[in-house]
């Protein structure tokens, strides 16, 4: 088949508006924020950090978070009548922004305004937005963000650090009882950082109320520990060294009754504890729950990063050269080698398909920030999006910028390159903000619960027994691409030959049976073993989802494929210009029958392909790559990448 001609890819095209149609429809609804913040970032001086010693790098990153406290972005998470602009989904799209640049002020700005100027905004009330909300936008008040311990890193509920109410003083008193309670790895301890909201297990008339978080000073005007407060310093780390993590220890630490973020749960005057959530499995889910922006960001922040790296790789590739070309047509270029393609190709197919789908959770966090009511089960929906696209993209992520490296040879080691550096800086992001492998678990028990908010009160043999009773087979839930998707599932496919691998309801259907397979199945598997485990009581039902962990892992992996998917096709349809939505189309072919590829063993093991269809898979995705070639440097520049910081020494004609 002629995919060129078929597809309408022959037809001569201005690479310009080209380029800038597909930076329209990547920046979605953000276009004018996205190039603003771009007209900045290109007046930026971009220096080299490579050879700092740590604690020069760390004072350049901290005098450059004053600069950016100067502009805008800053304060656009913030409510507006504390000098803020309101709008958190803008703040996540502008945070995204800065994952081009140096990923250590990157992290430093998103520990300072979005982890603690976020818990200070969205767990804290009014008294604690008036008093502070101002100066941690100035960066008079630097804060922390101090929840991990030494002991308790992805288990957050069961923290030790104490906060115990004293009703003789209206204060609590913040307590590390032993070494595994130190608070750890967390950023701005080590240096800059003047307060910290702190992760502790409240304990008010004797009774432990589960995990609060607290406003507690850990340094005075001088820059040193409050009293009762030890800080340690994590020291050299594999990357982002610009940032100072530290650890964090209390003894008879005292704050005020106000010091807490009493949002989700108050000690009064009187001394009593009150919330509006009942139970404290809840209350607890509801409050990690509010914080998902820190994880929206990394997603997105993780595919800034990525797209630097192929922005870096593919321009080198299309000039390097290596190996004559018979007939003495001279040497030939990286990116004409189709293992170079494959290399490169399908993971910047995948960057586009990521890039949509995290603006439409960005989306979907704007539209459930606003005012009024939440809805709990969309709300319980985006957290388990959120976990889900942060554990795809950061993947995605090393793996791609690992690629970039290897696909530029020797040159790509070099730290002039830039791209050692980025996958320094990247590789935490797995770890950080939710453990990928923890994350996907939570997405995975959304799925089986339906997003019930009930089941955070339940131990796992009641979660076990809930999934046996409820699950009621497998309902696709459409993301916002919902019309779209449903017309496109109404209209095909309509061929059963090769080309049915280009049909978009054939690769919709695809991705979509692959999930509901896997979660009936999943549930199905559960309720057998919940049945026969029940008399063994909580150890029982720990060992059926220990068991069944691979499973699990793999449905929410498949689920997050298809809403990713979709957020792609939403995309295509929605581009106006039909030289660009050819294009992109066969870019969101390129992801959905690569994506198909990387798991041919499901789709043969299940019989949803034959041998024969399997290979056409193989041989559609190397079709791709040589018809998606010739458009790979408009792809790349789309990501309007500002040219300071694409000065990898490569790229400036060095390698070729
Ligand atoms: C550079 C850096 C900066 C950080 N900044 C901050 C900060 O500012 N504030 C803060 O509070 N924290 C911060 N953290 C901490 C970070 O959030 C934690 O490291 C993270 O939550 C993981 O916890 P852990 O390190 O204890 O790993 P663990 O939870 O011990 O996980 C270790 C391994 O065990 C696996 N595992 C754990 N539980 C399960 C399970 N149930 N099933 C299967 N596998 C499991 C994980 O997948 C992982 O592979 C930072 C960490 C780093 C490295």
């Amino acid at each position: 088949m002629d995919l060129r001609a078929s597809f309408g890819l022959d037809e001569p095209v201005d690479v310009d508006a080209l380029t800038t149609a597909l930076t329209t429809a990547l920046d979605g609804r953000w276009g004018a924020l996205c190039r603003g913040v771009r007209a900045q970032m290109a007046a930026a001086v971009v220096r080299d950090n490579s050879d700092l010693t740590t604690e020069q790098y760390r004072q350049r990153v901290f005098d450059d978070l004053h600069l950016l406290a100067k502009t805008g972005p800053a304060r656009l998470g913030f409510d507006p009548e504390f000098g803020g602009m309101g709008d958190p989904a803008a703040s996540v799209v502008a945070h995204e922004m800065l994952g081009l640049g140096d990923l250590s002020l990157m992290v430093k700005a998103g520990v300072q305004w979005g982890l603690f100027g976020g818990a200070v905004q969205l767990l804290g009330t009014r008294r604690h937005h008036e008093r502070y909300l101002r100066d941690i936008m100035d960066l008079q008040l630097t804060g922390c963000f101090a929840m991990t311990e030494t002991g308790h890193g992805s288990d957050v509920q069961h923290l030790r650090t104490t906060a115990a109410y004293d009703p003789a003083t209206a204060e609590f008193v913040i307590d590390t009882p032993d070494p595994a309670a130190r608070k750890d790895y967390i950023g701005n301890a080590a240096r800059d950082g003047r307060m910290a909201v702190v992760f502790a297990q409240l304990i008010v008339d004797g009774r432990s109320r589960g995990v609060h978080a607290l406003l507690v000073p850990i340094r005075d005007g001088d820059g040193n520990p409050m009293p009762g407060v030890s800080i340690e310093d994590c020291g050299r780390k594999g990357g982002l060294n610009g940032v100072d993590n530290g650890r964090l220890s209390f003894r008879d630490v005292r704050v005020p009754r106000e010091a807490l973020l009493n949002r989700f749960g108050d000690v009064g005057e009187d001394g009593r504890y009150s919330s509006p959530i009942e139970s404290d499995g809840r209350r607890f889910f509801t409050m990690i729950g509010t914080l998902i922006r820190g994880r929206i960001s990394v997603a997105g922040t993780a595919g800034s990063a990525t797209k630097r790296a192929l922005a870096i790789a593919v321009g080198y590739s299309n000039t390097r050269r290596q190996f004559e070309r018979p007939g003495g047509q001279g040497e030939v270029v990286l990116l004409d080698y189709q293992a170079h393609q494959r290399k490169l190709l399908p993971a910047l197919a995948t960057s586009y398909a990521l890039s949509f789908a995290q603006h439409e959770l960005v989306g979907g966090l704007g539209e459930l920030s606003g005012e009024g009511p939440r809805d709990e089960r969309q709300q319980r929906e985006l957290e388990s999006r959120a976990a889900g696209i942060k554990a795809v993209a950061t993947w995605h992520a090393t793996a791609t910028i690992q690629a970039c490296r290897e696909a530029c040879g020797g040159a790509g080691y070099l730290a002039e390159n830039l791209l050692t550096t980025l996958k320094a800086d990247t590789d935490v992001f797995t770890t950080f903000e939710g453990d990928n492998t923890v994350l996907l678990q939570l997405v995975a028990k959304g799925l089986l619960t339906n997003y019930q908010s009930q089941v955070g009160d339940l131990g796992t043999l009641a979660t076990a027994r809930f999934i046996a009773e409820q699950f009621a087979g497998t309902f696709i839930e459409r993301t916002a691409a919902r019309s779209v998707i449903e017309r496109l599932l109404a209209a095909g496919p309509g061929r059963d030959d090769e080309t049915v691998l280009f049909d978009r309801a054939w690769q919709i259907r695809a991705f979509e049976d692959r999930e509901k397979h896997m979660l009936d199945g999943l549930a199905r598997r559960l309720r057998r073993a919940a049945g026969s485990a029940g008399d063994r009581g909580e150890s029982g039902a720990f060992a059926i989802f220990n068991d069944a962990q691979d499973h699990l892992l793999r449905t929410a992996r498949v689920h997050i494929d298809r809403v990713v998917l979709e957020a792609f096709v939403a995309a295509v349809e929605r581009c106006p210009s039909p030289a660009t939505r050819a294009l992109l189309s066969r870019v969101c072919d390129l992801y959905g029958l690569a994506s198909i590829e990387g798991d041919l063993a499901w789709f043969l093991a299940h019989g949803r392909l034959t041998a024969v269809r399997a290979k056409s898979v193989t041989g559609a995705v190397n079709a791709l790559c040589g018809l998606l070639r010739p458009q790979a440097q408009a792809l790349v520049d789309a990501f309007a990448i500002p040219r300071p910081y694409l000065g990898a020494k490569i790229l400036v004609g060095a390698g070729s």
